[in-house]
């Protein structure tokens, strides 16, 4: 079946046809720094990279960019408030965001330009756009002629006399629909030269500039979350498509929905925020990830303790099923033969699998793929149950599903996280402990296999005498 991806440019979900396959390329508006980041930011971030994984795993080539934009009025104003020189400030934030991302466990861009390094392409940029009419000089800087650009309003439809597009007053403007391109600089701003006067690149342009540097005139995704599709990545569109002279500038338009606190969208300006670091302090990683994407990354997403409560009680039962996978595998009377009834079970495994890929490639929706992850789980858990010798090919099956699950989803780390070969030291290192207990009970010496047992509870491995022997499995 076809990949299918929504999109905001043409308001359908289209089949994926990306533009040199097996690449990739795509094009993530990353954070303003200026403030810690919050669960809204992980949710937008979190959502790229299961479609970036997804992408991976369908063997596409990712080319990630991601710039982040360190020059803002909410940046200057912040450095002033805090007496702290610009500089110091965004690169304490960039830091804290990356730490935050590789927590999450967000899979890192190719680049992350930033903005106060790319001015010179910025400059280039504008003198390109003026040059071909686009764009002009004016009191309080150089401006973009949304009117010259015919296709205005596509990505959003707005209309150009909307009241929306007229938001920002300002006199030097020659349409109300038009927007900055250059600021020029007010006293104690950040400032660099220009052809047209002393300045700063105002804020869409530099995705326009950065983009094209490093993808190309023309790529296949461009992301963010669904407030930047108007002005921001419609003021993109206009800018690029006019610099390059070709359309679609990019031909997937992907934006996720908002985290919301009672109905209202999270942010800082609302105050309605959690940071991701305290999060992170009361949640593990993998309960936080999987929290954000059991909705679909278009749908609103509403945060609650509860909810967060109720994914660490899903995520945990997962893990019960892995390492019961595991127990029985161990079992030495497990059977190699498959008989009619793991024939069946297998199959049912093999529909659920293929119908969690059915789900993926129907615009990455992640509800509906994890319904058939708790199906396999059940079902695995009921064969289990109900076989009295488990085949070892079904059990393996099964194994193999949730692997994949885990390296889309970007869970189950604890589980397949360490190394093949680590692993199999570590599980013969436990039946060998098993074994010495074994032998301690038969000589009566209780004491001493207790400890053993209660040793190993310890560190998460919880050891279970079955009339088949002595079975382990970890506990989460
Ligand atoms: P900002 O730093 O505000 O420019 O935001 C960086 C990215 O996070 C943008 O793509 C925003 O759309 C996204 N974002 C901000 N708040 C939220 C939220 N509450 N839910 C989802 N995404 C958000
Ligand atoms: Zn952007």
């Amino acid at each position: 079946m076809p990949m299918k991806i929504y999109n905001t440019l043409t308001k359908k979900k289209e089949e994926f046809i990306p533009l040199e396959k097996p690449i990739v390329k795509m094009y993530i508006c990353g954070p303003t720094v200026y403030d810690e980041a919050h669960l809204g930011h992980g949710r937008t971030y979190v959502a790229f990279d299961l479609i970036r994984r997804y992408l991976e795993h369908r063997n596409y080539i990712v080319r990630l960019v991601m710039n982040f934009t360190d020059i803002d009025d909410k940046i200057i104003d912040r450095s002033k408030r805090e007496g702290v020189p610009i500089e110091g400030l965004t690169n304490k934030y960039i830091r804290s965001f990356l730490k935050d991302m590789e927590k999450l466990k967000v899979k890192g861009a190719d680049i992350y330009p930033r903005v106060s390094e790319h001015i010179d392409d910025i400059i280039e940029f504008i003198d390109i756009l003026i040059k071909k009419g686009y764009a002009y000089v004016s009191k309080g800087g150089v401006y973009f002629h949304v009117k010259k650009f015919k296709d205005y309003g596509k990505l959003s439809n707005v209309k150009l006399d909307e009241e929306k597009i007229h938001r920002v007053e300002d006199p030097n403007k020659r349409d109300p629909a038009d927007f900055a391109l250059w600021k020029f600089a007010k006293p104690g701003e950040p400032s660099w030269d220009s052809p047209w006067g002393k300045g700063r690149p105002a804020w869409h342009i530099e995705c326009s500039a950065m983009a094209i540097k490093y993808l190309g005139e023309c790529f296949d995704i461009h992301g963010g979350g669904s407030d930047l599709i108007f002005p921001h990545h419609e003021n993109e569109i206009a800018q690029s498509e006019a610099y390059t002279g070709k359309s679609p500038w990019v031909k997937y338009w992907i934006h996720t929905g908002f985290v919301t606190v009672d109905d209202e969208k999270m942010s800082k300006s609302l105050g309605n925020f959690v940071t991701l670091k305290e999060i992170l302090r009361r949640y593990d990683p993998e309960v936080v990830r999987f929290f954000l994407l059991q909705r679909h990354y278009r749908s609103p997403l509403e945060y609650s303790e509860e909810g967060l409560k109720d994914t660490m009680n899903t995520l945990e039962r997962l893990y019960n099923t892995l390492e019961n996978i595991d127990a029985v595998l161990r079992d030495s009377e497990i059977k190699y033969k498959l008989e009619r009834e793991d024939r069946e079970t297998l199959n049912t495994l093999t529909d659920l699998w293929m119908k969690f890929y059915s789900a993926m490639d129907d615009d990455f929706n992640t509800p509906e793929a994890l319904k058939y992850v708790f199906e396999v789980s059940s079902c695995i858990n009921r064969y289990m149950t109900a076989s009295n010798r488990p085949n070892r090919s079904t059990l393996l099956l099964a194994r193999d599903f949730f692997k994949i699950v885990g390296e889309i989803f970007g869970i189950f780390d604890k589980y397949y996280g360490s190394s093949q070969s680590e692993d199999e030291e570590f599980k013969h290192l436990v039946d060998i402990l098993i074994d010495i207990r074994n032998k301690l009970r038969k000589e009566k010496n209780f004491p001493l296999a207790d400890e053993i047992r209660d040793k190993l509870k310890k560190i998460g491995i919880q050891l279970e005498d079955t009339p088949k022997g002595t079975l382990w499995k970890r506990v989460v």
